[in-house]
């Protein structure tokens, strides 16, 4: 039955810090899909950047918590962090398979940044397989398929949100405010744990 099917978006993120950027994404993208929750999945020690500090993952599993409590339809999970070691996204599409079963679709939501790598990802065709891919605009990079096959994925216009958590971290070490670029909570944690500060 159509009813069972539960939809699911599935945001993965360093979220060092979580930013209103990828919020309005995910609602934005909850609401386009008709999506029933969007889970957001804060990497373990994430490859990409790993040349890079990277604040402590219970920090940013934290942040994301905290930044998406008042929503009923967000949730955080831990896949990523507890599994340890580098996150690889055919992992999380596996672990969440698992944990949400048979009936539910996933649909991973990436920002035109992401997307634009996406071919380099281990085990492409699975993750291809696991998941309808939702790739969002952000302003200054691009947004295109790709060349991935059209019904792997689908290209959504959000609104503009020019944030980025390597410009939220460089704003703290700078002592200038991140206000209003992520939420309320979050500010006060950065400031409560001393996150950022050179
Ligand atoms: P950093 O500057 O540290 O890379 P970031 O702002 O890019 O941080 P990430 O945690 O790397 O945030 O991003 C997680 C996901 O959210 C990625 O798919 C990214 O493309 C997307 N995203 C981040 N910021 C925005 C934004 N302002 N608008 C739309 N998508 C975004
Ligand atoms: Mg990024």
């Amino acid at each position: 039955m159509e009813e069972d099917i539960r939809r699911i978006g599935i945001m993965g993120g360093t979220f060092d810090p979580i930013h209103h950027g990828h919020l309005v994404a995910a609602s934005e993208v909850a609401d386009r899909f008709g999506l029933d929750e969007v889970v957001f999945v804060p990497t373990g020690q994430p490859w990409q950047k790993a040349d890079e500090p990277v604040t402590p993952a219970e920090d940013r599993y934290l942040m994301t918590v905290i930044a998406t409590a008042s929503n009923p339809r967000f949730q955080v999970s831990r896949v990523d962090i507890d599994r340890g070691g580098p996150t690889y996204t055919v992992d999380t599409l596996r672990d969440l398979h698992a944990e949400y079963g048979p009936k539910a679709q996933l649909f991973f939501i990436t920002g035109a940044d992401a997307l634009e790598r996406i071919l380099s990802w281990k085990d492409l065709d699975d993750v291809l397989e696991l998941a309808h891919f939702i790739g969002v605009t952000r302003p200054g990079f691009e947004l295109s398929d790709q060349h991935l096959p059209a019904d792997t994925v689908s290209l959504v216009q959000v609104p503009a949100m020019a944030i980025s958590s390597t410009d939220c971290r460089a704003r703290v070490g700078r002592g200038e405010p991140v206000w209003y670029l992520v939420p309320d909570g979050v500010v006060q944690y950065i400031a409560k744990r001393r996150l950022y500060q050179r």
